[in-house]
Protein backbone atom coordinates (compact mmCIF):
# COMPACT_ATOMS: atom_id res chain seq x y z
CA UNK A 1 0.00 0.00 0.00
CA UNK A 2 1.18 3.61 -0.90
CA UNK A 3 2.60 4.53 2.95
CA UNK A 4 1.15 8.10 2.16
CA UNK A 5 -2.40 6.23 3.03
CA UNK A 6 -3.93 5.01 6.65
CA UNK A 7 -6.52 2.39 7.07
CA UNK A 8 -9.35 3.58 9.41
CA UNK A 9 -11.83 1.17 11.07
CA UNK A 10 -15.48 2.44 10.16
CA UNK A 11 -18.82 1.41 11.19
CA UNK A 12 -21.82 1.81 9.30
CA UNK A 13 -24.56 3.27 10.67
CA UNK A 14 -27.22 1.89 8.41
CA UNK A 15 -26.37 -1.65 8.13
CA UNK A 16 -24.10 -1.80 11.21
CA UNK A 17 -21.07 -3.41 9.10
CA UNK A 18 -17.78 -2.99 10.18
CA UNK A 19 -15.22 -2.15 7.37
CA UNK A 20 -11.92 -0.26 6.96
CA UNK A 21 -11.63 2.77 4.45
CA UNK A 22 -8.31 3.96 3.27
CA UNK A 23 -7.17 7.82 3.69
CA UNK A 24 -4.73 10.41 2.93
CA UNK A 25 -2.10 11.39 5.49
CA UNK A 26 -2.87 15.39 4.69
CA UNK A 27 1.20 16.12 5.90
CA UNK A 28 2.16 13.52 2.56
CA UNK A 29 -0.14 15.43 0.59
CA UNK A 30 1.86 18.27 -1.29
CA UNK A 31 -0.39 20.96 -2.72
CA UNK A 32 0.38 22.09 -6.65
CA UNK A 33 -2.04 25.01 -7.14
CA UNK A 34 -5.13 26.09 -6.05
CA UNK A 35 -7.89 27.20 -8.71
CA UNK A 36 -10.02 29.77 -7.91
CA UNK A 37 -13.08 27.99 -6.82
CA UNK A 38 -10.84 26.19 -4.05
CA UNK A 39 -10.03 23.13 -6.44
CA UNK A 40 -6.79 22.18 -4.70
CA UNK A 41 -4.30 20.14 -7.03
CA UNK A 42 -1.55 17.84 -6.07
CA UNK A 43 1.46 16.65 -6.91
CA UNK A 44 1.14 13.03 -6.25
CA UNK A 45 -1.46 11.82 -3.87
CA UNK A 46 -4.96 13.36 -3.53
CA UNK A 47 -6.49 12.78 -0.50
CA UNK A 48 -9.93 14.18 -2.39
CA UNK A 49 -10.01 10.49 -3.50
CA UNK A 50 -10.70 9.57 -0.09
CA UNK A 51 -12.60 11.70 1.14
CA UNK A 52 -16.06 9.88 0.71
CA UNK A 53 -16.68 6.44 2.44
CA UNK A 54 -18.58 3.82 1.22
CA UNK A 55 -20.26 0.65 2.94
CA UNK A 56 -18.98 -2.35 0.96
CA UNK A 57 -22.15 -3.95 2.37
CA UNK A 58 -25.26 -1.59 1.95
CA UNK A 59 -23.52 0.97 -0.48
CA UNK A 60 -24.27 4.03 2.22
CA UNK A 61 -22.03 6.89 1.02
CA UNK A 62 -21.10 10.37 2.70
CA UNK A 63 -18.19 12.27 3.31
CA UNK A 64 -16.16 11.26 6.72
CA UNK A 65 -17.80 14.48 8.63
CA UNK A 66 -21.20 13.92 8.05
CA UNK A 67 -20.63 10.01 7.87
CA UNK A 68 -22.02 9.34 11.60
CA UNK A 69 -24.70 12.18 10.96
CA UNK A 70 -27.66 10.51 10.59
CA UNK A 71 -31.34 10.64 12.35
CA UNK A 72 -34.04 7.51 13.01
CA UNK A 73 -35.94 8.45 9.54
CA UNK A 74 -32.58 8.85 7.30
CA UNK A 75 -31.91 5.15 9.19
CA UNK A 76 -35.45 4.08 8.21
CA UNK A 77 -35.28 5.27 4.65
CA UNK A 78 -31.61 4.26 3.65
CA UNK A 79 -32.19 0.83 5.03
CA UNK A 80 -35.07 0.50 2.98
CA UNK A 81 -33.47 2.02 -0.18
CA UNK A 82 -30.43 0.24 -0.17
CA UNK A 83 -31.80 -3.27 0.80
CA UNK A 84 -30.82 -6.09 -1.38
CA UNK A 85 -28.35 -3.78 -3.44
CA UNK A 86 -24.94 -5.08 -3.81
CA UNK A 87 -21.80 -2.75 -4.16
CA UNK A 88 -19.68 -4.02 -7.00
CA UNK A 89 -16.38 -2.16 -6.98
CA UNK A 90 -14.14 -2.15 -4.30
CA UNK A 91 -13.76 1.48 -2.17
CA UNK A 92 -12.09 0.26 0.24
CA UNK A 93 -8.53 -0.26 -1.11
CA UNK A 94 -6.51 2.51 -3.32
CA UNK A 95 -8.55 3.97 -5.58
CA UNK A 96 -8.19 5.33 -9.02
CA UNK A 97 -9.67 8.66 -10.29
CA UNK A 98 -12.91 6.69 -11.53
CA UNK A 99 -13.13 5.06 -8.09
CA UNK A 100 -13.04 8.56 -6.72
CA UNK A 101 -15.43 9.34 -8.77
CA UNK A 102 -18.43 6.67 -8.62
CA UNK A 103 -17.55 6.89 -4.32
CA UNK A 104 -19.00 10.70 -5.03
CA UNK A 105 -21.59 9.83 -7.10
CA UNK A 106 -22.80 7.33 -4.33
CA UNK A 107 -22.28 10.31 -1.50
CA UNK A 108 -24.48 12.65 -3.90
CA UNK A 109 -27.13 9.53 -4.30
CA UNK A 110 -27.33 8.63 -0.53
CA UNK A 111 -27.43 12.50 0.22
CA UNK A 112 -30.59 12.96 -2.39
CA UNK A 113 -32.39 9.99 -0.49
CA UNK A 114 -32.01 11.33 2.37
CA UNK A 115 -33.10 14.69 1.20
CA UNK A 116 -30.11 16.24 2.10
CA UNK A 117 -30.27 20.49 2.43
CA UNK A 118 -29.28 22.06 -0.56
CA UNK A 119 -25.92 22.98 0.38
CA UNK A 120 -24.49 19.87 1.21
CA UNK A 121 -25.71 19.04 -2.50
CA UNK A 122 -23.70 21.68 -3.61
CA UNK A 123 -20.44 21.08 -1.76
CA UNK A 124 -20.86 17.50 -3.08
CA UNK A 125 -21.51 18.30 -6.30
CA UNK A 126 -18.50 20.85 -6.22
CA UNK A 127 -16.44 17.86 -5.36
CA UNK A 128 -17.51 15.47 -8.04
CA UNK A 129 -17.16 18.60 -10.82
CA UNK A 130 -13.60 18.87 -9.45
CA UNK A 131 -12.40 15.40 -9.55
CA UNK A 132 -14.00 15.73 -13.53
CA UNK A 133 -11.89 18.21 -13.85
CA UNK A 134 -8.87 16.61 -12.82
CA UNK A 135 -9.88 13.75 -15.47
CA UNK A 136 -10.36 16.84 -18.02
CA UNK A 137 -14.00 15.44 -18.67
CA UNK A 138 -16.34 17.88 -19.84
CA UNK A 139 -18.90 16.54 -17.44
CA UNK A 140 -17.45 18.79 -14.98
CA UNK A 141 -19.54 21.65 -16.09
CA UNK A 142 -22.73 19.83 -15.61
CA UNK A 143 -21.87 19.48 -11.74
CA UNK A 144 -20.62 23.07 -11.58
CA UNK A 145 -23.84 24.00 -12.46
CA UNK A 146 -25.47 22.14 -9.82
CA UNK A 147 -23.14 23.40 -7.34
CA UNK A 148 -24.44 26.61 -8.29
CA UNK A 149 -28.26 25.89 -8.65
CA UNK A 150 -27.82 24.76 -5.35
CA UNK A 151 -25.55 27.16 -3.54
CA UNK A 152 -28.26 30.04 -4.75
CA UNK A 153 -30.97 27.95 -2.97
CA UNK A 154 -29.06 27.28 0.12
CA UNK A 155 -28.33 31.10 -0.06
CA UNK A 156 -31.60 31.84 0.08
CA UNK A 157 -32.84 29.65 2.38
CA UNK A 158 -30.21 28.19 4.90
CA UNK A 159 -28.40 29.46 8.16
CA UNK A 160 -24.48 29.96 7.55
CA UNK A 161 -21.83 28.63 7.45
CA UNK A 162 -21.92 25.98 5.05
CA UNK A 163 -19.31 23.31 6.22
CA UNK A 164 -16.26 25.58 6.10
CA UNK A 165 -17.48 28.23 4.32
CA UNK A 166 -19.18 31.63 5.65
CA UNK A 167 -21.59 33.74 3.85
CA UNK A 168 -18.72 35.84 1.86
CA UNK A 169 -17.12 32.96 1.16
CA UNK A 170 -20.38 31.55 -0.60
CA UNK A 171 -21.32 34.64 -2.47
CA UNK A 172 -17.57 34.64 -3.71
CA UNK A 173 -18.31 31.29 -4.77
CA UNK A 174 -21.19 31.96 -6.10
CA UNK A 175 -19.79 34.62 -8.68
CA UNK A 176 -16.88 32.26 -9.70
CA UNK A 177 -19.13 29.09 -10.43
CA UNK A 178 -20.97 31.49 -12.81
CA UNK A 179 -17.98 32.85 -14.27
CA UNK A 180 -16.70 29.50 -15.21
CA UNK A 181 -20.21 28.71 -16.48
CA UNK A 182 -19.79 31.75 -19.25
CA UNK A 183 -22.86 33.48 -17.12
CA UNK A 184 -20.50 36.76 -16.89
CA UNK A 185 -23.45 39.29 -15.23
CA UNK A 186 -24.67 37.27 -12.80
CA UNK A 187 -20.70 36.77 -11.67
CA UNK A 188 -20.24 40.53 -11.79
CA UNK A 189 -23.24 41.04 -10.01
CA UNK A 190 -21.99 38.49 -7.25
CA UNK A 191 -18.20 39.64 -6.96
CA UNK A 192 -19.83 43.33 -6.67
CA UNK A 193 -21.51 41.95 -3.76
CA UNK A 194 -18.52 40.40 -2.08
CA UNK A 195 -16.46 43.74 -2.21
CA UNK A 196 -19.65 45.83 -1.07
CA UNK A 197 -20.02 43.50 2.32
CA UNK A 198 -18.97 44.61 5.29
CA UNK A 199 -17.67 41.40 6.24
CA UNK A 200 -14.70 41.37 3.88
CA UNK A 201 -12.48 43.47 6.18
CA UNK A 202 -12.24 40.21 8.53
CA UNK A 203 -11.88 37.96 4.57
CA UNK A 204 -9.64 40.19 3.10
CA UNK A 205 -8.32 36.91 0.37
CA UNK A 206 -11.61 36.98 -0.26
CA UNK A 207 -12.20 40.08 -1.33
CA UNK A 208 -8.50 40.10 -2.99
CA UNK A 209 -9.42 37.24 -5.32
CA UNK A 210 -12.89 38.86 -5.46
CA UNK A 211 -11.77 41.70 -7.05
CA UNK A 212 -9.32 39.82 -9.25
CA UNK A 213 -12.09 37.38 -10.71
CA UNK A 214 -14.19 40.75 -10.70
CA UNK A 215 -11.95 42.24 -13.17
CA UNK A 216 -11.86 38.49 -15.34
CA UNK A 217 -15.20 38.32 -15.53
CA UNK A 218 -15.79 41.65 -16.79
CA UNK A 219 -12.80 41.58 -19.62
CA UNK A 220 -14.72 38.10 -20.22
CA UNK A 221 -18.54 39.70 -20.53
CA UNK A 222 -16.79 42.34 -22.63
CA UNK A 223 -15.23 39.32 -25.12
CA UNK A 224 -18.22 37.93 -25.73
CA UNK A 225 -20.07 41.37 -26.70
CA UNK A 226 -23.08 41.04 -24.55
ZN1 LIG B 1 -23.78 -0.27 5.41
Amino acid sequence: MNNSLYSKKITCPICEGQFDSLKAKINSCKAKKKDEDFCIHYEDLNPAYYEIFVCPYCAYSATENSFEDVNEEDIRLLREAFSGREVERNFCAERSLNDAIAACKLAIHTAELRKASASVLAGLCLKLAWLYRFAGDKQEYKFLSYSLQNYLEAFKNEKFPFGNLNEISVMYLIGELSRRLGKYNDAIVWFGKVVANPERKQNMWIEKLAREQWALAKEQHKGKGE
